[in-house]
């Protein structure tokens, strides 16, 4: 687990009347590419992962999705619970985005009391910092993982990538 202390604390809009200044320190802030769905989580989060799978890969249309897990009990919606909507495939693996722009959004994970945020939606700076790959054995044929985080061939308990 990374320290937390040091990091740059980023915002998206100037602290309101309405929200004390400690308050909004607390939480990071997310939201999908047009607004319209808006999230917020407690800020006591530790790592960034990054999935290389097929599934994810698709999903994200990049090489990684980036996720944050966080408890559910520290997770509010702010906005836009009529724009989610949920993909599933015939094996139950789901994918979960806005209606209007497509984004995905955060979705409660199988079998855990958390929600998956995915990193790129955030608007603050979490002052998590990336703390593994996984599912590398399967990653695109292109891609060149840089950074010293640790990288798994499948998950966090299968054996690490030869590098
Ligand atoms: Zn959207
Ligand atoms: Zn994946």
């Amino acid at each position: 687990m990374h320290a937390v202390v040091g990091y740059r604390r980023g915002r998206s809009e100037p602290p309101t009347a309405e929200r004390c200044e400690s308050e909004e320190d607390l939480m990071v802030h997310g939201s999908c590419l047009c607004g319209g769905i808006r999230f917020e989580y407690a800020r006591a989060v530790s790592e960034i992962y990054l999935c290389h799978c097929s599934l994810c890969r698709k999903n994200s249309g990049a090489a990684s999705n980036a996720v944050v897990v966080v408890p559910e009990d520290t997770f509010n919606w702010l906005s836009g619970d009529e724009l989610r909507q949920v993909y599933t495939k015939p094996t139950g693996w789901s994918a979960t985005f806005c209606r209007t722009c497509g984004s995905p959004v955060p979705a409660r994970m199988r079998g855990a009391t958390a929600y998956g945020v995915p990193a790129g939606l955030l608007d603050d700076d979490p002052g998590a910092r990336i703390g593994c790959h996984i599912l590398v054995g399967s990653k695109a044929p292109w891609d060149e993982i840089g950074g010293s985080a640790p990288q798994f061939l499948e998950g966090l308990r299968t054996p690490k990538a030869g590098k």
